[in-house]
């Protein structure tokens, strides 16, 4: 239709209201920095807020809404763990968030004294994920960090000095100059694009749409009512109107939990943004059927929904090939590694499509996490943190946790400002110069030789 034609169509429009007859084309733009940090989950605004608080200019960008990644977004607001054997062996910047957000919404902190025994979650800290995501947004701001939300790389080029990434999102088209590049998607997407090597496991880890259900009392439930919706169950899954994993174990277990963190969305995978739509839509149609099908029993037919996170949570994607691969050998060892910048404490946790079996660490053993796990394997300027660290599958299940996330976000966010500030590549910055930064910013670094 020929323009004049076209607007003739549109008649008057309402007082007030001016006509936008076609949106533009992005106009390209230009920035530069030394830090760019891409995602900002659980590692990537701690290295962000790092970066900054040692003077490099720094720019985080984020695909979605917020910060926090799987702590907000996928809503497992119960970071782990930063205490192991009775004390703390991670502490900086994500702890110092993670406390004032227990503070700030009066929610007490575990009693990290009293030993857990085989039940390590109970010394996870219970938090308000969307009040982690403001406190996070505003420790960046008040480090002078500049957020870009709602952007995703499309392009990460080797430029003279560093990176030229190319920043697309509504309506933004923006060429980032960068020294240093920290890759924190969680899915080693940036390392990717840049044409590095990464791996990923054949079968991977099973997501979770968290969720909790409410409107009964667990309590007040018949033993012969929920001895008679098991066999339901049973019957719906072979029928096929429910999966095995939209309730992981017994109704019964499930029920008393309101069903949180109970469902496996098997295929998970959160590297694209179609497999991450596949895999939300997956999880909502999980959601859908257990509603569904529980409603049905009159002492569940008030059945309500009291919270419901916005994406299916991802355990497993990608991971890096690193200078150093961490092994389960390593981890359950508590291999102190000679360029160690960080502990990490959590069973062995490898999730399937039936459960998890954890496996725990024996008595004394903190394993640690080497620079060398955070550099891509023949990258300069390049660094990673989060679960997409170099590590086996089944160390990974451990390495992944949010505590120690933190840490390497630190440790990833402190290299990469030094760096940036001298010139050198990660891999040539000094071990005891990031050592003393990060201590100097409140970490706990491991003891080596
Ligand atoms: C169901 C479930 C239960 C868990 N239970 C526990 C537990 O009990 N305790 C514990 O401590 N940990 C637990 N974990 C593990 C832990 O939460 C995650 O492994 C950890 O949060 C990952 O941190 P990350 O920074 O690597 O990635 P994320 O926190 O996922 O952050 C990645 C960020 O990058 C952004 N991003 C991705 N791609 C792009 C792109 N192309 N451009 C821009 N931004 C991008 C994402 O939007 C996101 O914000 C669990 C995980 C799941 C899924």
């Amino acid at each position: 239709m020929k323009r004049r034609h076209f607007l003739a169509t549109l008649g008057t429009l309402p007082a007030g209201s001016v006509l936008v007859a076609a949106t533009p084309p992005p106009t390209l733009r230009s920035l530069a920095a030394d830090v760019l940090v891409i995602g900002g989950g659980s590692a990537g605004a701690i290295a962000a807020i790092q970066a900054a608080r040692l003077g490099a200019k720094t720019i985080l960008v984020e695909a979605g809404s917020q910060l926090g990644g799987t702590t907000t977004t996928g809503g497992v607001d119960f970071p782990g763990l930063f205490h192991a054997w009775g004390k703390q062996v991670i502490a900086g910047i994500g702890w110092e968030i993670v406390k004032r957000t227990a503070e700030l919404n009066n929610d007490e902190l575990p009693d990290f004294a009293k030993p857990t025994g085989r039940q390590h979650w109970r010394h996870q800290v219970r938090i308000n994920g969307q009040l982690y995501a403001a406190l996070a947004e505003e420790a960046c701001v008040q480090a002078g960090v500049q957020l870009r939300y709602y952007e995703s790389p499309l392009t990460v080029e080797e430029a003279a000095g560093g990176w030229r990434v190319r920043l697309v999102g509504k309506g933004t088209m923006v060429d980032v100059t960068a020294k240093q590049v920290v890759d924190c998607t969680g899915s080693a997407t940036a390392v990717g694009l840049a044409g590095l090597a990464r791996m990923r496991e054949e079968t991977r880890q099973p997501g979770t749409l968290i969720y909790r259900v409410g409107g009964y009392d667990p309590a007040a439930l018949d033993p012969n009512v929920l001895k008679a919706l098991q066999e339901k169950h049973a019957a719906a899954v072979k029928s096929g109107a429910l999966k095995r994993t939209d309730i992981n174990g017994s109704v019964a277990g499930w029920l008393g939990k309101g069903g949180e963190s109970g469902n496996h969305i098997v295929g998970a995978d959160g590297s694209t943004s179609e497999s991450h739509t596949e895999t939300n839509i997956a999880g909502r149609q999980s959601l859908l059927r257990v509603l569904r099908f529980l409603q049905q029993e009159p002492a569940l037919a008030l059945m309500e929904i009291e919270r419901l996170q916005p994406e299916t949570g991802i355990r497993e994607t990608y991971r890096i090939v690193g200078e150093t691969t961490v092994t389960v050998e390593d981890y359950e060892s508590g291999r102190v590694f000679a360029d160690a910048v960080s502990h990490s404490f959590y069973p062995i946790d490898l999730h399937f499509a039936g459960g998890v079996r954890p496996k725990h660490l024996n008595e004394g053993v903190v394993p640690t996490v080497p620079i060398g796990a955070l550099i891509p394997k023949g990258s300069k300027n390049l660094l990673v943190a989060g679960r997409c660290v170099s590590s086996d599958q089944l160390a990974n299940s451990a390495l992944r946790v949010q505590a120690s996330c933190m840490a390497m976000g630190q440790a990833a966010g402190a290299t990469a400002a030094l760096a940036a500030g001298s010139g050198a590549t990660p891999k040539a910055v000094p071990l005891a110069d990031i050592r003393s930064a990060l201590a100097k910013h409140g970490a706990i670094i491991p003891r080596t030789a």
